[in-house]
């Protein structure tokens, strides 16, 4: 690999740090040993590269700044065995499911919005895929972000706390891995889980069809020259209806919407989205920052 971009590796090594781990029968010294030898690549994540370095030195991380995109995931999940997902959008999720199928590589997902969370274990060859359960990307209306619906802050401790130990158990070898969708409401206080469903009875992804890993299903970029804006447009997703759209955005800033086109603006940044689903961030040339903005605000 020529350029690595965004994900931290995490390369585990073995001290008494971990004596009480290696105490717990699930993993004992021989556990422990193959956590050593493991390689985790966790979508993205310079905050997480900031905070593991602070806590365990003798983790080798290797932080990486770019854009997972069909272009290099590939080369990043190269040899890991296993993705975690700590994304914000749905259109990574789907090309790491891809990337997931076609190397083979376990991932785990994880999501949160307002008191709401769900995490999975997808293993290929072992339980449906992400696209098995969610075939297309959602339409733009019906998602809800933190920046739209907000969050309280145990939410995604719970998440995350999840997919560590599914990560451990992955790791390890454990028979006891989760096959189940688990889904919890932390405000009234009710956790659930149900089998992971296939929804489809042909899943492309499953039969070797990785539209997402050819940039087929994914957005297009591209920078307005001299309006500091970036244009994205994924035209593999369902137009979304504005005025839906609009209300949902109402409480997070200053909302326009008529039939044509729906405006928001908030702080510095402002969104043009058209009826076709074409999408104009204003306020930065960065491709990076204008998709940080839509995933904040669009979900996507
Ligand atoms: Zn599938």
């Amino acid at each position: 690999m020529t350029h690595k971009p965004a994900i931290p590796k995490i390369k585990v090594m073995e001290t008494s740090r971990y004596s009480r781990q290696i105490l717990f029968w699930g993993i004992g010294a021989q556990g422990q040993e193959k956590l050593g030898e493991s390689f985790v690549v966790l979508v993205k994540a310079i905050a997480a590269q900031r905070r593991l370095r602070a806590i365990n030195s003798e983790v080798r991380i290797e932080g990486i700044v770019a854009d997972f995109d069909p272009s290099n995931a590939e080369d990043l999940v190269r040899g890991a065995d296993l993705i975690l997902d700590g994304l914000d959008n749905f259109e990574t999720r789907f090309l790491i499911n891809d990337v997931s199928l076609k190397l083979g590589i376990p991932w785990i997902y994880g999501g949160t919005v307002a008191s709401l969370g769900m995490t999975a274990n997808f293993i290929p060859g072992q339980t449906p895929c992400f696209r098995c359960y969610q075939p297309e990307l959602p339409p733009r209306e019906s998602i809800q972000t933190c920046d739209t619906a907000g969050i309280i802050n145990s939410a995604p401790l719970i998440v995350g706390a999840i997919q560590s130990a599914e990560a451990i158990k992955i790791l390890v070898g454990s028979a006891d891995i989760s096959r189940d969708l688990v889904m919890f409401d932390l405000w009234k206080n009710i956790f659930s889980r149900a089998p992971l469903q296939r929804m489809i009875d042909r899943c492309p992804a499953c039969e070797g069809d990785f539209a997402f890993l050819r940039g087929e299903s994914v957005a297009k970029v591209i920078r307005l020259c001299g309006q500091n804006a970036v244009q994205i447009w994924n035209p593999a997703v369902a137009p979304p209806s504005l005025l839906q759209l609009a209300e949902r955005l109402r409480p997070s800033g200053e909302v326009f919407v008529n039939e044509y086109l729906l405006r928001f603006r908030t702080g510095e940044m402002e969104l043009v989205l058209f009826y076709d689903g074409r999408m104009v961030v204003r306020g930065t040339t960065e491709i990076v920052t204008a998709r940080s903005f839509l995933a904040r605000y669009i979900g996507t």
